[in-house]
């Protein structure tokens, strides 16, 4: 038996990087898992790879009514939902703060906070009236931590995910729902390295002390082990996993 049997996920951004890894782990575990993704295709692909123990819906992470459509694909087919991670992201807004147009910078946040807020509150809808605790797992990033680890809108909105998973930890502790958020550093899927892999290799030897790089892989770990029991009493944390990267 799988460390997650039993357990329904929702995985958002699930057709890529560590999304997919997640999902692949997750299933792996004997999760069953929605993925919700704007990519189609890939979606559609994974789940076709992962079989009868996953769904795909299209969803937009900033759009509410695909984040209440998607956490109630996860009830209808698989029953329950104990699982969130509130992973989709982009680059988002980049350049000079001087330059930065609005409407990218109100894009960004849409789809890494307004996303997590989304999700956070159907998911905790179902998990209440559910009875028995979840666990809401929000991707951060070491750029939310300090401001020399990314551009302004990113970096700023992944800091609103390390407090926005603080402050619902402690609102849903009563309910024993757990809310916890993953800081990685650099870890080499397609929002990193963006199709130049040998730049990608080279940023990773300049910034990171490990040696090899980190993979979709490294992340779906931290994200199993906060998705099931042996972390039960782990709430209002943000678990970095970025190679020492930030240990300087
Ligand atoms: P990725 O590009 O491989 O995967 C991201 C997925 O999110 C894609 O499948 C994409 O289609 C989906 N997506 C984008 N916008 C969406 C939207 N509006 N609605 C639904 N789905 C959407 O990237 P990744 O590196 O696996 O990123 C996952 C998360 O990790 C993101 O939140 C990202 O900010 C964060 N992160 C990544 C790194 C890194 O080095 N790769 C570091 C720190 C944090």
């Amino acid at each position: 038996m799988g460390q997650l049997d039993g357990t329904v996920a929702v995985i958002t951004g699930g057709a890529s990087g560590m999304g997919l890894a997640s999902a692949q782990r997750f299933v792996a575990e004997d999760a069953r898992v929605v993925i919700a993704d704007l990519n189609v295709e890939a979606g559609e692909r994974a789940v076709a790879e992962l079989g009868s123990a996953a769904r795909f819906i299209r969803c937009d992470v900033s759009v509410e009514a695909d984040v209440a459509s998607t956490v109630s694909l996860a009830v209808e087919a698989f029953g329950r939902l104990d699982v969130m991670f509130n992973n989709a992201g982009i680059g988002g807004a980049f350049g000079p703060i001087t330059e930065i147009d609005v409407d990218d910078w109100d894009a960004t946040f849409g789809v890494l906070v307004r996303s997590v807020f989304l999700g956070t509150k159907y998911a905790a809808r179902v998990m209440i009236e559910q009875g028995d605790g979840g666990s809401i797992i929000n991707t951060a990033s070491v750029a939310g931590q300090s401001g020399g680890n990314g551009p302004q809108a990113y970096s700023a909105a992944k800091a609103a995910v390390i407090n926005l998973s603080q402050t619902t930890a402690l609102e849903l502790a009563a309910h024993h729902i757990r809310v916890n958020a993953i800081c990685p550093g650099l870890i080499f899927t397609p929002l990193m390295h963006a199709g130049d892999e040998a730049h990608a290799e080279g940023l990773m030897r300049e910034l990171q002390p490990w040696p090899e790089r980190g993979e979709g892989s490294d992340i779906a770990g931290a994200a199993l082990w906060l998705a099931g029991p042996d972390s039960r009493f782990v709430s209002g944390e943000s678990i970095t996993v970025d190679g020492a990267i930030t240990a300087a």
